[in-house]
């Protein structure tokens, strides 16, 4: 398989010159990168693991992805043998010199594909699993059908199929973490704006709440704000409402797809996790599920 582009829907780089290195430094965890085993980035495991070394961030989770679907690009795009045999090399020639480097995955969840997804994590052993929904082949989410999908559509329609696999995803019990919860705001930009949906934040309650219930961690990845929407997945109300509903469990990372997106702007997500009253990082590590302290707040 070819290597892809950036899908249609990435914004062009923001301008990272306006302020400063826009890549974080000394926090304890980035866990969530794409390497050159997924099929839309081109990034060697040792590059993010030099950026780590550089940027005194000691641990990192690999979480390329598996797609279940035969239309979706990482449908067997590498083998399980060779990403493991991959993260697991560098984990051993980088630990010595002090980053620790997971061996997770993402993979992309649709209630039709439970079954195979199931299938797949009950052989495989990794140390880490994020699930994520993504605009399956058959979505309202694809590019082409955004524009006629939210035309005469209340805003809640407009969202439900994505939220009800998001929904779905935390109750298969599958995922240590559910991945940027909202990014659906990216396939609807502009259509539906992200100050659209900030108006009815009631209508992610529901899926807000299945994760609560799950236990699995919510995800805030930084990815959002190097795209058009230009906030967090998810926005930072989202993050306080889940605590306000009972949520313990949260995890921080970049979805890096290049070597200068690793921990891009992720302190913004340690931040706002702060902020929302969280202590810890949720986060596991094979077998051990771990709480990893957020660092003490610095001047700005
Ligand atoms: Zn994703
Ligand atoms: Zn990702």
């Amino acid at each position: 398989m070819t290597k892809l582009g950036e899908r249609e829907w990435e914004a062009p780089d923001v301008d990272a010159s306006a302020s400063g290195d826009p890549q974080s430094r000394d926090l304890p965890l980035d866990s969530h990168l794409h390497t050159d085993q997924s099929p839309d980035s081109a990034v060697p495991i040792d590059a993010y693991a030099a950026e780590a070394l550089a940027r005194g961030i000691p641990e990192i989770a690999i979480t390329d992805h598996v797609d279940f679907d035969p239309r979706d690009p990482a449908y067997r795009y590498t083998s399980y043998a060779d990403r493991e045999r991959t993260v697991r090399d560098a984990a051993a020639r980088w630990g010595p010199r002090g980053v620790t480097i997971r061996f997770g995955v993402e993979l992309t969840y649709h209630q039709d594909w439970d079954e195979a997804a199931r299938d797949h994590l009950a052989r495989r052993r990794y140390d880490y699993v994020i699930g994520s929904v993504h605009e399956w082949p058959d979505s309202p989410y694809i590019r082409s059908r955004v524009r006629g999908w939210v035309e005469s559509r209340t805003l809640a329609d407009v969202v439900a199929p994505y939220l009800e696999q998001v929904t779905a995803a935390a109750r298969s019990g599958l995922f240590d973490t559910i991945g940027h919860f909202d990014v659906v705001k990216r396939y609807l930009n502009p259509f539906v704006t992200p100050g659209d949906l900030a108006t009815q934040p009631e209508l992610y309650e529901p899926a807000l709440r299945a994760i609560v219930e799950s236990g699995a961690a919510l995800e805030v990845n930084s990815s959002g704000l190097r795209h058009l929407v230009a906030e967090t997945y998810p926005a930072p109300a989202t993050v306080t409402r889940f605590r306000e509903l009972g949520g313990e469990r949260v995890v921080a990372g970049s979805d890096a797809h290049r070597r200068d997106w690793f921990a891009f702007r992720l302190d913004q997500a340690y931040r706002l996790i702060a902020e929302a009253g969280f202590e810890s990082l949720a986060f596991r590590r094979g077998e051990d599920h771990v709480r990893i302290a957020l660092p003490a707040p610095r001047a700005a």
